[in-house]
């Protein structure tokens, strides 16, 4: 099967055309600047080069309209005709309580997600837009949404619930929901996988570390604790994010800065974190060098950081009584063998040794823990993508 694997946001549209039986990508891109003057596409065949084409896309359904022209393009497209298109899977962010596991984006199903956009008031509205937009061009290919909370909402009730008042969660459903689901539940499943265990018999801590960054918990193949919340806001120090922090912090800000909540949570979503730390750069690889050129702002970030993953993966060790691997994944998780490295020397603990040579390597699986080391860590590639298009052929099967 050809499945179309979309995620849309407010002003973007990123997509992959991937073959489910053979698992390839055939084609990806990405539509930027949607309902905003400067609009891009760019648009990648497997195997080809890259084109970008600058091109005003006043709207989400111009955007489907532009990429399924791109695929079907006689040159450079993959596709003869978008009839070749066998399902689309669409990336969901919040599915709230209603949904534990992905599902066929019917009307039922379109209404029970637009009864959670109050809980990811930026971002559902924004997939709802691009199913809708998607649906008006292809009205009879099958449309699946997986769901970036779905894989946590086996979360037992002491690791879901905020200890406020019980009646905000029985009204508004105010408790910890997690994200990066999808990316979570690849990872460990792949980790299993590739360290010939079984999944249902391993405990598993994911480090998903990119510009938004979680921790999750996987015992025997179920999530038990994640460290995003309501939103995407809670646990690591992430690019812009500060993640955990004292709501009191709040109340002194709005007296001595005269910030109203809005501007607040502005702060610390997107002015906070590793940007916020640095007073420079909200991107990894910036910290990096300059902890390397033990530049004073760079070593504070990167050390913030690192302690707090470390913090996490102490606490789900302790969450789970023990713990068999510890995987990085995502933009720096991959990439950063000095951040996996700071991490992990505060596990030995856990009996956690690294072999350095093997934590320099790029690439693919790969475990970098030494071959007596009491943990096994490694890296594993995430990939939502593929993890969407398996969800997708699955359902529509
Ligand atoms: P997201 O999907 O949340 O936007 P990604 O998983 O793409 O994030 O990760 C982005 C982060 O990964 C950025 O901070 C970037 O600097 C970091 N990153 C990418 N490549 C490298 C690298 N080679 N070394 C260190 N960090 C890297």
């Amino acid at each position: 099967m050809k499945i179309f694997v979309i995620n849309c946001g407010s002003s973007s549209l990123k997509f992959q055309l991937i073959d489910s039986v053979s698992e390839e990508c055939l084609a990806k891109g990405l539509c930027e600047r949607i309902g905003i003057e400067g609009g891009m596409i760019s648009y990648t065949p497997a195997g080809g080069e890259k084109e970008k084409t600058k091109v005003e896309i006043p709207d989400h359904k111009e955007a489907f309209r532009l990429v399924l022209e791109a695929m079907t393009n006689p040159k450079t497209g993959v596709l003869k005709s978008t009839d070749e298109i066998d399902a689309v899977g669409h990336r969901m962010v919040h599915g709230g309580e209603k949904f534990a596991c992905s599902a066929i984006l019917d009307a039922d199903v379109l209404a029970a997600v637009t009864e959670c956009n109050d809980l990811a008031p930026l971002h559902n509205p924004a997939n709802l837009v691009g199913v809708n937009a998607c649906k008006e061009l292809m009205p009879n290919v099958p449309m699946v949404g997986v769901f970036d909370t779905a894989f946590h909402q086996t979360m037992p009730e002491e690791a879901y619930l905020y200890a406020i008042p019980y009646e905000y969660y029985k009204k508004y459903g105010v408790r910890r929901y997690g994200f990066h689901g999808t990316s979570h539940h690849y990872v460990s499943q792949h980790c299993a996988e590739f360290l010939g265990k079984n999944y249902e018999d391993m405990k598993i801590i994911v480090c998903h570390l990119g510009n938004g960054a979680s921790v999750s918990a996987v015992k025997n193949g179920k999530c038990v604790d994640t460290s995003m919340g309501m939103t995407p806001l809670e646990g690591l120090v992430m690019g812009t994010r500060s993640g955990d922090i004292d709501a009191g912090v709040l109340e002194f800000l709005a007296n001595k800065e005269g910030m109203d909540i809005k501007e607040l949570l502005n702060m610390l979503n997107k002015k906070s974190g590793l940007l916020g730390l640095t007073e420079a750069s909200s991107d990894s690889r910036d910290v990096e060098d300059g902890y390397f050129e033990k530049k004073e702002n760079c070593v504070r970030a990167q050390k913030s950081f690192c302690y707090r993953v470390a913090k996490y993966i102490g606490a789900y060790a302790a969450a789970m009584n023990g713990v068999d691997a510890i995987c990085f994944t995502a933009g720096v998780g991959e990439n950063s063998p000095i951040t996996r490295e700071m991490i992990c020397d505060y596990l030995g603990y856990l009996g956690v040794t690294i072999d350095k040579e093997a934590n320099n390597k790029r690439g693919d699986d790969n475990i970098i823990s030494t071959a007596d080391s009491k943990t096994t860590v490694c890296v594993i590639p995430t990939n939502e993508e593929l993890a969407i298009a398996r969800e997708t052929a699955r359902l529509v099967k």
